[in-house]
């Protein structure tokens, strides 16, 4: 007779992880969750409707080998390679910062943004280009590119590696053709272009701060010098050769830095209307500055 172990429902697996993610996360059920459902090849909420379903053996056993990654302290992103963005499932590695869900607030203005701008162009064939600096695993780059067929997008990164991963997540998106990742520092790879809008999410966190962080993220994508600002300190008298007439601007930072930041903009970009918009945590996280003409007569 062969021997088969008992099948696990959905619930039981997850009840089993939970338990074994107790001691090494804070988000045991949530981590579990996310665990099974990549390797269910289903969103996190496909669970809760089918918790009575079971597993196959395979299924189960890959479950536990993600449990024990993540039981030795992998966070969940590196453990499954992946991790969602504004709605979007992006390869993510060791290379690059796992995106946030703060900076889906910039995607969120610079989607609103360029949808108001494509409208008013609605009969012209004008294509509208977009700059993400500091492209990591391309999240913003890729995100805004999907949303928008006419919209085109360079990415800078100093990290090749990190433009290996987004130059993936754009073929994964079937945005590749629009969106052009290059290797080098801030805008310096790009200097002779303009572009409608900037975009960047450079490392923010204050060097004294680096070490505490936990997680993988790679101390590059961190590390922002004694304040956090340093990158932004460079970035900005560079910024605005590669402004069109009419831009947006936004700029992702630590809420304690965001007013410096702020004021820096405002010298750097002294026609913009500079403002700082809040995360869904309610916390000053990021710069929007625009410039519009006044329309002509
Ligand atoms: N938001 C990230 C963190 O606090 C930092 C991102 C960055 O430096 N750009 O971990």
């Amino acid at each position: 007779m062969i021997s088969r172990q008992t099948p696990e429902t959905i619930q039981a697996a997850l009840a089993r992880g939970t338990v074994l993610l107790a001691k090494s996360s804070d988000s045991p059920r949530l981590d579990a969750q996310l665990l099974l459902a990549h390797v269910l090849g289903k969103e996190p909420s496909w669970l809760v409707a089918h918790a009575e379903s079971y597993l196959a053996r395979m299924q189960a056993e890959r479950f536990t080998g993600l449990l024990a990654k993540r039981a030795a302290g992998t966070p969940v992103a590196h453990a499954i390679g992946m991790w969602s963005f504004y709605g979007r499932s992006f390869e993510v590695n060791e290379s690059v910062l796992v995106p946030r869900p703060e900076t889906e607030h910039l995607v969120e203005a610079a989607v609103a943004y360029l949808g108001r701008r494509l409208e008013a162009h609605a009969f012209t064939k004008h294509l509208f280009t977009l700059l993400d600096v500091g492209v990591g695993s391309g999240a913003i780059a890729c995100s805004i590119a999907a949303e928008f067929p006419t919209v085109v997008v360079d990415g800078t990164d100093v990290s090749e590696d990190a433009v290996k991963v987004a130059e993936r997540n754009a073929r994964r998106f079937n945005v590749h053709g629009r969106c052009k990742f290059i290797v080098g520092d801030l805008t310096q790879p790009v200097s002779h272009k303009q572009y409608d809008a900037v975009i960047a999410n450079l490392p923010y966190v204050p060097s004294a701060d680096v070490a505490a962080l936990r997680g993988s993220d790679p101390d590059v994508a961190l590390d922002g010098g004694p304040d956090g600002l340093d990158h932004y300190r460079r970035l900005l008298p560079a910024l605005p050769p590669v402004l069109k007439a009419d831009y947006l601007v936004l700029l992702e930072a630590a809420p304690p830095t965001i007013r410096t930041l702020a004021e820096l903009v405002h010298d750097a970009l002294p026609d913009a209307t500079v403002a700082i918009e809040r995360d869904y945590g309610g916390r000053e996280r990021y710069v929007a500055a625009s410039r519009e003409r006044a329309a002509t007569r």
